[in-house]
């Protein structure tokens, strides 16, 4: 059975149909995550849930058709909480998402799929979608999860922007602005703020040496503690022919990441 690279979308089958691409040996169904939070005065709340889709889109096109792999509807409402005091911020309590995971997750290894990936874009809530991953695997032994992010395994990243300039535009800054211009420039503002974390003319809004808002030496924050117009990097840095270049790399590596994938077993399932 071969399945078309425009037909990938799992809500477009029938029941019937949906039985059978179920029980396809290695089947998977990949669920985007995205959120509906604030990302500067230039960038729609949709942001996250916009490329999560819009990059797997591209990926799907790109894949052999004969790959059993297909798309879930976008779980476009996430986990928000550090934008919840900006207009428009709709965020889920995290025990909801992981309730909503679980219950999703559990109906889909009933019906026989054998790998479930969540391609996740929002940075926010990658910690709470790997415990619902580890949930999930031990509720539904024989299903394969997979909890996936975006910009994460994109080594090729780092020709474009500097390991400074990752730590630093975290949110709605030139990466996010220039992807977005590259795949819907009509949705893009035409302010550029420069804020966060190292813009604030405050000194206690820069970390001390050795700590940062991600990574190693890590600490909860608040947006609202550290910019005054929602953005964390610098969004006047921003251009199309960057944002080509992210889209560019982010697809090439995720067709590539897919297909290892979709040729292997991986991961192993045990005894149930
Ligand atoms: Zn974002």
């Amino acid at each position: 059975m071969t399945f078309s690279s425009n037909f990938r979308q799992f809500e477009y089958f029938s029941w019937p149909n949906a039985a059978e691409i179920a029980k396809t040996e290695g089947s998977t169904l990949v669920w985007p995550f995205g959120a509906l939070e604030q990302h500067g005065p230039h960038l729609p709340l949709a942001t996250d849930s916009f490329f999560a889709e819009q990059i797997l889109k591209e990926v799907f096109k790109k894949l052999p058709e004969s790959f059993p792999i297909w798309m879930l509807p976008t779980q476009s409402l996430g986990f928000s909480p550090e934008h919840s005091s900006f207009p428009g911020t709709i965020s889920l309590p995290a025990n909801l998402l992981l309730q909503l995971v679980m219950e999703v997750g559990s109906q889909i290894s009933a019906m026989g799929f054998k790998r479930l990936l969540f391609f996740n874009a929002h940075g926010g809530q990658i910690g709470l979608l790997q415990a619902a991953a580890r949930e999930l695997k031990m509720r539904c032994p024989s299903m394969s999860v997979l909890p996936c992010f975006l910009w994460s395994g994109v080594p090729s990243l780092q020709k474009l922007i500097s390991s400074d300039e990752q730590k630093e535009d975290l949110h709605a800054g030139f990466v996010e602005t220039s992807l977005m211009l590259s795949l819907a420039p009509e949705l893009v503002g035409s302010e550029r703020p420069k804020d966060g974390e190292h813009s604030s003319l405050e000194s206690d809004s820069t970390p001390p040496k050795g700590w940062s808002l991600e990574g190693a030496a890590p600490c909860s924050w608040l947006t609202n503690e550290i910019s005054v117009t929602g953005v964390i990097g610098d969004s006047g840095k921003a251009n199309t022919l960057l944002g080509e270049q992210i889209r560019g790399e982010l697809v090439d590596r995720w067709v590539y990441l897919f297909s290892s994938l979709m040729e292997s077993d991986w991961p192993p399932v045990g005894p149930c």
